[in-house]
């Protein structure tokens, strides 16, 4: 049960006993990192309310078997037209489908990926199905950023969050034949699956990462001349931006931990810093991130950033 879910044990704890007393929720709220397997636990969850199997959910019975490839009648996945959920996403998709009697089963679920994406309007239009939807339903928001959600969105559902895995069960989770490679996917993963399994897999996006971690090492040492060079490398694309600035609050709080343990691989690195520089960067991230939302001048904010990121001289 709930075999492809690794860790959250708290989590799955939950929602096993939730199936097994048949007292499920009107509305959920998964969150948590991109990557950390919200939609593999949302499916877990639908085919455990779905399956008829006494050890549910089996992954074998057709229930179990649609639901897993998306195509079950009574589970439903709320898909935005545009870039983000409109009023109309949320008519058509939620709002007027959900007064439908189950097709199969004696549920139906919807599934809405990306919450994050819902405009202020279309929250606002989704209101009253989230908060008495018909007995048979279940709505299920997924999301890497609560704070996005109205309180009102939130205090309808019930949230569960997932939590980064231990490097070991990361891999436990991955296949594949160069060990050496895999370790450097558990490394970069962060407990996340998600970006490990990306490691591993996209050789492009594996070699922008390990540009990326030779500039962070190369900081120290760099003036405005490489500095340029390195943000022009990086690029502006704004995947890649919000991934940036994952990898360099990773890699500042390990430099920070080496730092204090005296210990560690970068301890090179670390020793370049001092321990005010550690909140100025932190800080400058934070700002980024803020700035990237209104659109500034990527390219400059980005090589502001890694001047802050260097050590300050005196
Ligand atoms: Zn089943």
């Amino acid at each position: 049960m709930f075999d492809s879910v690794y860790g959250n044990e708290r989590l799955i704890k939950h929602l096993k006993n939730t199936v097994s007393t048949g007292n499920i929720g009107h509305c959920y709220l998964f969150h948590g990192e991109k990557g950390l397997g919200k939609r593999t636990v949302a499916k877990e969850f639908a085919m455990a309310i779905m399956c008829q199997a006494p050890d549910r959910p089996c992954q074998r019975c057709s229930d179990c078997v649609r639901i897993m490839r998306e195509d079950h009648p009574d589970v439903h996945f709320v898909q935005h037209a545009k870039a983000v959920f409109s009023v109309d996403d949320i008519r058509d998709g939620l709002n007027r489908e959900i007064v439908n009697r189950p097709i199969s089963g004696s549920r139906r679920i919807f599934i809405l990926d990306d919450a994050e994406l819902l405009n202020t309007q279309a929250q606002n239009a989704m209101l009253k199905t989230i908060e008495e939807p018909p007995e048979y339903a279940t709505i299920m928001l997924l999301s890497d950023n609560r704070d996005a959600l109205l309180p009102t969105v939130l205090s309808r559902c019930v949230e569960l969050s997932l939590e980064p895995l231990r490097d070991s069960q990361v891999k436990r989770a991955l296949r594949g034949e160069d060990e050496q490679l895999q370790e450097a996917a558990v490394r970069h993963g962060g407990g996340n699956i998600g970006r490990a399994k990306r490691y591993l897999e996209d050789e492009a996006y594996r070699e922008w990462v390990d540009t990326l971690g030779k500039i962070l090492r190369a900081l120290p040492d760099s003036d405005i001349v490489q500095l340029r060079r390195a943000a022009a490398s990086i690029g502006t694309d704004k995947d890649r931006l919000i991934e940036m600035l994952s990898q360099m609050q990773r890699w500042f709080s390990g430099l920070m931990k080496t730092k204090a343990l005296g210990e560690g691989p970068d301890i090179g690195c670390a020793t370049e810093y001092s321990y005010e520089d550690f909140p100025r960067i932190f800080a400058a991230i934070e700002n980024f991130s803020t700035r990237m939302k209104v659109n500034v001048n990527a390219e400059l904010s980005l090589l502001l950033l890694l001047q802050e990121a260097c050590p300050a001289r005196n």
